[in-house]
């Protein structure tokens, strides 16, 4: 079972970019119901997590009891955010796991997320400025790595604070993010099965 969990709240909505009216919770609500979709319309079991208005101290509080008491336990659980930046051109994405002696299937799924995030940003009719970072061990004891029993991953595929970035999720809408990242599991799941 695949665990989606939406990022942020709709009372603590992480980044946001101001000249194009996005932020990232809306964003990744979008991004992690496509994913859902897509996973389920594939056949795999899967489930949602909204946080729905709690904020940020309650929601990781809330977000870990939940996953954690799931029966069966997630075989993945991930969180779809946007990275911001002081630097308006920072434009790598990345996918943070925590390194331990079992991450073998967060960093493989990680990896195979990059593999879809990369070819979809670079290879599209208007391809954007990409560099892929691949699978990151997390050094600062995130919440949703550190406290999380089953494998977890973050997405951070792209900058919510880089314009040319904002702009492509604008025009492809966060659906198209999500959809990237569905398929970079599905294809991780096909080879795990
Ligand atoms: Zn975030």
């Amino acid at each position: 079972m695949i665990c989606i969990s939406i990022a942020h709240s709709s009372k603590f909505r992480g980044a946001a970019n101001t000249l194009y009216g996005i932020n990232e919770y809306e964003m990744s609500r979008q991004a992690s119901r496509v994913c859902f979709e897509i996973l389920a319309d594939n056949g795999y079991a899967c489930t949602l997590v909204d946080c729905g208005n709690l904020n940020d101290t309650e929601y990781s509080i809330y977000k870990t009891k939940l996953i954690n008491s799931m029966n069966p336990q997630p075989d993945l659980a991930l969180e779809i955010h946007l990275n911001s930046s002081e630097d308006k051109s920072a434009h790598y994405g990345e996918v943070l796991y925590k390194e331990t002696t079992k991450s073998y299937i967060a960093k493989t799924s990680a990896d195979s997320i990059c593999q879809y995030l990369k070819d979809g940003f670079t290879k599209s009719i208007n391809p954007l400025i990409y560099t892929d970072n691949g699978p990151i061990a997390d050094e600062r004891g995130l919440f949703f790595l550190d406290k999380i029993h089953c494998p977890s991953i973050i997405v951070e595929g792209l900058f919510i604070s880089n314009n040319e970035q904002a702009d492509w999720l604008k025009n492809n809408g966060a659906q198209a993010y999500g959809a990237l990242i569905a398929n970079g599991i599905l294809n991780w799941l096909r080879k795990v099965d």
